[in-house]
């Protein structure tokens, strides 16, 4: 029996670290000996930059039209489309329309706009599992560094019913990576970000928790970004 392909459909804020972390991810299931393509739904094209070493990717469209033929995805264990923006882009369906990806995960941080984002695309969702199989399979925070971060990260998640997968820290060593055109577990294999990416692969390879989002009221979202990090100023402040 053919071994079934993980479809999965990475969302979440402009900017918040979709393509940096589904590659480094992805870097992490190859070292599993996992096969896995990543398919860029952003004209930003910088979806495999670090996988490819920046070399001038072809589109899956010149090569169907070189070619004249259909791609196969032979043997393959994941694909992962890194999606544009939020659901406001109107391509929110693509990947999971017609059975496309069923399994969903959202980069988030900390940040009121990067949740109010992930609170829209769980929307959504939602909308869609109505109709099919689509499911999150939790959210992934690419930490900014904000105040109790992880507390807030946990309550957001809980609220939403769905899980804090895995909590990815702000480094440097991402950057530096970058320019070089590499992963962090190609350019860094012993750093401490490289053990974080390995293991952010491991949770996703190993998650048996896929839900139905709750999304919840920009009131209430205000809420839990009050209770949870962002205090009132105290008496005696200073600026
Ligand atoms: P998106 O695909 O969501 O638009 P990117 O993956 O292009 O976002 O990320 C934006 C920038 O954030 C990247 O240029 C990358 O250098 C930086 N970045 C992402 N994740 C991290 C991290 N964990 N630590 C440091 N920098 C990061
Ligand atoms: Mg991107």
């Amino acid at each position: 029996m053919a071994k079934k392909i993980r479809q999965i459909a990475i969302y979440g804020k402009g900017g918040i670290g979709k393509s940096t972390t589904t590659q480094n991810l992805t870097a992490g299931l190859l070292e599993l000996g996992k096969k896995v393509l990543v398919v860029g739904c952003d004209p930003k094209a910088d979806s495999t930059r670090l996988l490819l070493g920046g070399l001038h990717q072809k589109t899956v469209l010149d090569t169907i039209r070189d070619n004249k033929t259909e791609i196969k995805l032979e043997d393959l264990d994941y694909v992962f489309y890194d999606v544009l923006g939020d659901v406001v882009c109107g391509g929110f369906a693509m990947p999971i329309r017609e059975g496309k990806a069923q399994e969903i995960y959202i980069v988030a941080s900390g940040e009121m706009m990067a949740l109010y984002a992930a609170n829209n695309i769980c929307k959504g969702i939602a909308r869609y599992a109505e109709r099919g199989d689509v499911r999150l399979g939790g959210i992934i925070c690419n930490s900014r560094n904000v105040d109790r971060e992880l507390d807030l990260l946990r309550a957001f998640t809980k609220e939403l019913n769905t899980q804090l997968i895995y909590f990815v820290p702000r480094n440097n060593i991402v950057q530096q990576a970058e320019i070089r055109k590499k992963t962090v577990i190609e350019y860094a294999p012993d750093s401490t970000q490289a053990k974080v990416y390995r293991e952010l692969a491991q949770a996703i390879d190993e998650n048996t928790k896929f839900t139905i989002p709750t999304p919840i009221t920009q009131e209430r979202l205000e809420e839990i970004l009050i209770e949870n990090g962002m205090m009132d100023l105290p008496d005696n402040y200073s600026i």
